[in-house]
């Protein structure tokens, strides 16, 4: 089957068209500035050439017509019309407690991410926005909904909830959800696989390093803790997130900037993270490692907290699963970034842990970079989010 898969942003759309049988990638693109002056489209089918083109896209239907149109291209197209598309996959990022696994979409099904969307007030909205525009396109063909939440919602209460009056939980399920789900539950089943062994017998730590940032705990192939929490704000030292920090933060900052609480989490979403501790080098490893290598202080400054934040959270999950067999790194920096992986290992040798240097100077690659005598397996397992959300979308449709 060709399972089209999308995930759609405010103003953006990512998708691809994959073949269930041979899970390979047919086509991929991006929109970007959806609903914004200057839209951009592009297209990549696999094996030919990437194109690109300037156009306004008012709305996200508009984008879907553009895709369909270069999907269905007579010279340049994938598919020879639209019933060849046997699905569609949506991302979603929030599912809150109702959605423990992904789920066929209809009414009631939309009625219940609507009715999470202020738990995720930028992203449930787009992403349903998505799903009209695909069924208003394509009437017939079966959506599916696979939720960035669903994977954590094994966590046990004693990991979800906040030490907050607990009337905030009845009223308005305040709690931890977590976040990356897709790409936790991908990695992790994938590396029990590369193991030979089953996901039930095994304790992986799973650090999924990219812009966003997450560590996951699962033991016995459950989720029983995440660093993300009710928001994506919570946990590591990201590209532009704070993660941890202590909340009178917020109100101590307000009153020296005379700024409001909206622009306070503006500031701890978009400038803070490593952005911020770098005082402005930059939010991507690339530039930051560069900078740490000239002796920038802010470069240093900004990889060591984030490393050493990584390092926290792995010591914590570890004693939470009371031990741990295998410890996974994925995203833009974890597959990438042999630095990075290289402080943090470093810096976990008491676990019985030794770095093969060779493997780890490899990049994108599934490969193992702890040694054969290492007691805890170290792996790269690159995640592949839009395979995952493929998968349940066939099993379910
Ligand atoms: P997201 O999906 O959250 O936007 P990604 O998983 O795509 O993020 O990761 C983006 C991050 O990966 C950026 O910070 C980028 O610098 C980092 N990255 C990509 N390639 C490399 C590399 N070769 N070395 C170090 N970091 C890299």
């Amino acid at each position: 089957m060709k399972v089209l898969v999308i995930n759609c942003g405010s103003s953006s759309l990512k998708y691809q068209l994959i073949d269930s049988e041979t899970e390979s990638v047919i086509a991929k693109g991006l929109c970007e500035r959806i609903g914004i002056d200057g839209g951009i489209i592009s297209y990549a089918p696999a094996g030919g050439e990437k194109q690109e083109q300037q156009i306004e896209m008012p709305d996200h239907k508009k984008a879907i017509e553009l895709v369909i149109g270069y999907l269905t291209d007579a010279n340049t197209g994938v598919v020879k019309d639209l019933s060849e598309i046997g699905a569609v996959g949506h991302r979603i990022v929030h599912g809150g407690e109702k959605f423990t696994k992904s789920v066929v979409i209809n009414e009631e099904v939309k009625k219940a991410i609507e009715e999470v969307s202020d738990l995720a007030p930028l992203h449930n909205p787009a992403n349903l926005i998505g799903v009209n525009a695909c069924e208003a396109l394509m009437p017939g063909v079966p959506m599916v909904a696979v939720f960035d939440t669903a994977f954590h919602q094994t966590m046990p209460e004693e990991s979800y909830m906040y030490a907050l009056p607990y009337e905030y939980y009845e009223k308005y399920r305040v709690r931890r959800y977590g976040f990356h789900g897709t790409s936790h539950a991908y990695v992790s089943n994938r590396v029990a696989e590369i193991l030979g062994k089953k996901p039930e017998d095994l304790k992986t730590i799973v650090c999924h390093l990219g812009n966003g940032a997450s560590v996951s705990a699962v033991k016995n192939g459950k989720c029983i803790d995440t660093s993300m929490g009710l928001t994506p704000l919570e946990g590591l030292i990201m590209g532009t997130r704070s993660g941890d920090l202590d909340a009178s933060i917020v109100e101590f900052i307000c009153k020296k900037e005379n700024i409001s609480v909206s622009d306070m989490l503006n500031v701890l979403n978009k400038k803070s993270g490593v952005l911020g501790l770098s005082a402005g080098l930059g939010s991507d490893f690339r530039d930051l490692e560069k900078g740490y290598n000239e002796g920038n202080a802010g470069g240093k400054r900004a990889i060591e907290a984030f490393v050493y934040r990584v390092v926290k959270y792995i010591g914590a999950y570890a004693a939470a699963m009371d031990g741990v067999d295998v410890i996974c790194f994925t995203a833009g920096v974890g597959e990438n970034s042999g630095f990075v992986r290289k402080k943090i290992v470093e810096r976990i040798s008491y676990l019985g842990i030794k770095l093969d240097e060779d493997a780890n100077g490899k990049r994108g690659e599934e490969i193992a970079i702890s040694t054969a005598d290492s007691k805890v397996k170290v792996y790269v397992v690159p995640t592949n989010e839009e395979l995952a959300i493929a998968r349940d979308t066939v099993a379910l449709a």
